[in-house]
């Protein structure tokens, strides 16, 4: 789960954490009172969306020459300019995806005085087992274009959950980001704040794109993105408050409430599959044979009928989609209860494009002669190969 710029600083500050003076708003009514409560004469309007890039974003509403989701006003008026000529308008970045996403809500923050933009940011890595810092002197900008074209100017820095951060582990921090007096003696601090962040609240991300050093020396938190681990929200009440809905796919909001993993794409083949790993390896037999998958979806392992038949209604009800493929392997599933699933979403939503499906494993003979016995227009397919190819061959026509 993704949270807002403005609610990440907001936690941020709760572990001390140096951040700005911002007031969120989401009418332009607000922006002048917003602007009036910050100290000035330098403020900051900030785009609100679940994606980054936004400085460099474009509103798809104002041209090519209008200024990004990132703005600097320089007097009260400003702001409220710039609050009524961004909110409601769609703002295209590098991350949104060419569709864009609609501005609802703006920050006002206070301006800072930058001398130097760093990138600081903590994730899990998988390589090491362990939470890492990943720091560059190169801040501020696409950090994937930094790791591509100069990966030696971004150093991780495992940190060893027993010892949680070290001054040994300060130290190399400080020494890659280049940092004097006094940012070098706030440095330790300001990454065991973030550390402890993001271990108690299970964060998978937190990203700080820039974390900059202010005129008079000292750091502050300048961007801020957080990702939460989805498995672990159960155990913070708070964190879920903080969920935007608007900002997520109403088909992923669905399948979160029936437990299913799924996530949208752009292909017409809707798929689903029990297991993770069967699931990406459907998407890449469908692609082998020329195609492009519309969702991942992972029922489970133990998947009831009204899982599937939830599932199955989510998948129809992206009109991208224009066939189906059903891969089952019953293990702890029973292909029997799949079928039953199946047949039962389909007299339910009824069946407006092809749908091919494959079962093995446990009680499959039952499963098969429950689709045949159906009535209903299902494609069985012997194996995966076969099964993709048909899927294919249908939606091509
Ligand atoms: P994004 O990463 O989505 O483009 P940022 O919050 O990183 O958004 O803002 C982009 C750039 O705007 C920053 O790199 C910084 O140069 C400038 N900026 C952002 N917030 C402020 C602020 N409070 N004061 C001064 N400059 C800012
Ligand atoms: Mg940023």
């Amino acid at each position: 789960m993704n949270i807002h710029e403005h609610q990440a600083k907001e936690l941020l500050k709760g572990f001390g954490a140096p951040v700005a003076q911002g007031v969120a708003i989401t009418s332009a009514g607000e922006a002048e009172a917003a602007a009036k409560s910050l100290p000035g004469p330098l403020y900051v309007v900030k785009s609100q969306i679940h994606a980054g890039g936004r400085g460099k974003g474009k509103f798809k509403e104002l041209g090519p020459d209008a200024k990004g989701g990132v703005r600097l006003a320089k007097t009260i008026d400003e702001v409220v300019a710039n609050a009524k000529e961004m909110l409601g308008n769609t703002l295209v970045t590098k991350q949104t995806g060419p569709a864009g996403k609609q501005v609802n809500r703006l920050y006002i923050e206070d301006g800072a005085d930058i001398s130097r933009e760093l990138y600081l940011s903590l994730l899990v890595d998988r390589t090491v087992g362990e939470v890492a810092f990943v720091a560059s002197t190169e801040g501020g900008m696409d950090i994937e274009a930094v790791a591509e074209e100069t990966p030696e100017k971004i150093i991780t820095v495992p940190i060893d959950p027993t010892a949680g951060v070290t001054d040994a582990d300060a130290a190399k921090l400080v020494a890659a980001l280049g940092l004097e007096e006094p940012a070098a003696g706030e440095m330790p601090t300001l990454a065991r704040q973030l550390y402890q962040a993001f271990t108690e609240k299970d964060m998978s991300l937190l990203e700080v794109n820039p974390l900059i050093v202010m005129e008079n020396g000292h750091l502050r938190v300048l961007d801020a993105k957080v990702s939460f681990d989805g498995n672990a929200l159960f155990r913070h009440p708070d964190v879920m408050e903080l969920r935007d809905l608007t900002e997520e796919d109403s088909k992923e909001i669905e399948a979160s409430k029936y437990d299913l993993a799924y996530v949208a794409l752009d292909g017409n083949i809707g798929c689903m599959v029990n297991g993770a790993g069967l699931a990406m390896a459907t998407m890449d037999i469908i692609k082998l044979y020329g195609a492009e998958p519309a969702n991942f979806l992972d029922v489970g392992g133990g998947a009831s009928k009204e899982k599937v038949t939830a599932a199955f209604k989510i998948i129809t009800a992206d009109p991208n989609v224009k066939g189906i493929l059903v891969n089952i392997f019953g293990g702890i599933m029973r292909c029997d209860v799949i079928a039953e699933g199946v047949v039962a979403a389909v007299k339910e939503v009824g069946l407006q494009v092809p749908l091919v499906v494959r079962l093995e494993g446990t009680n499959v003979e039952q499963g098969k002669a429950i689709l045949d016995q159906s009535g209903l227009d299902i494609t069985s397919a012997d194996d995966l190969d076969d099964a993709a190819q048909k899927i294919v061959a249908a939606v091509k026509g």
